[in-house]
């Protein structure tokens, strides 16, 4: 799940500056459970922005915003979507550029949210990083924990030499990633893992922007309206 969390309300109005109508986008999985662009968190920007001046012409709360599908289908759905001035986008980074894509160039398709990682969720609301999406998994020999993630120096060889007590020197709150590690391989007998050293990361794997086609589910791609 991708966290996100909301912009200063006042770089929004800054940005929709000399727009007098507004379309909210909301989504209905990360953001709503981040509590950052469900039902609840439209309604309050809808208060918000109206209170401000702008009119806001309706809203849409797709299943993942992130779906290029979902966004054509308000588009095509909601008459007044493609009209309004600017489009405020609820949703992670991925959304606003799904939105984005299927929008008319012209209009401006802005982001409400600051996206910030990638989360495991522990319970709802409790929200922890455990992976960077580097693409080259190192778990495979780390007993599920990823130091270049968890460690904040980032270690694929560790621990260094500032555990205190088995916590961390950078984060004293956090057990040292590497102490984890270790204590998680000694139970499933893999200690000898420790002993491997594991060569820095190809960086080139990681150079942006990433896609992925998997032939087999390939459809053609829509058409822009
Ligand atoms: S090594 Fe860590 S950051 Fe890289 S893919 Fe695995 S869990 Fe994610
Ligand atoms: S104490 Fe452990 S988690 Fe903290 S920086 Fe050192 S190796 Fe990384």
């Amino acid at each position: 799940m991708i966290i996100t969390k909301k912009k200063d309300i006042e770089k929004i109005v800054e940005a929709l500056k000399g727009k007098k109508t507004v379309w909210l986008f909301g989504c209905d999985s990360c953001a709503e459970q981040c509590q950052t662009g469900g039902r609840k968190e439209l309604e309050e920007m809808s208060r918000v922005l109206t209170e401000r001046g702008f009119e806001v012409a309706g809203s849409s709360l797709p299943e993942e915003t992130c779906y290029r599908q979902l966004a054509m289908r308000e588009y095509r759905t909601k008459e007044a979507l493609p009209k309004a001035d600017a489009v405020l986008v609820l949703a992670c980074g991925a959304g606003v550029r799904t939105v984005a894509d299927v929008a008319e160039e012209t209009q401006p398709v802005l982001p409400a949210l600051d996206s910030i990682f990638l989360a495991t969720v522990e319970r709802v609301g409790r929200f922890y990083e455990g992976c960077s999406l580097c693409g080259e998994c190192v778990l495979i020999e780390t007993g599920g924990i990823c130091p270049h993630t968890e460690c904040p120096k980032g270690l694929l060889n560790g621990p260094c030499g500032g555990v205190v007590d088995g916590m961390c020197e950078v984060s004293p709150d956090n057990e040292c990633a590497w102490v984890r590690i270790y204590k998680r391989l000694k139970e499933q007998g893999r200690l000898h893992l420790m002993k491997k050293i594991t060569p820095p990361k190809d960086n080139s794997i990681g150079v942006r922007p990433r896609n992925v086609l998997l032939r087999e589910a390939a459809r053609p791609i829509q058409k822009k309206r």
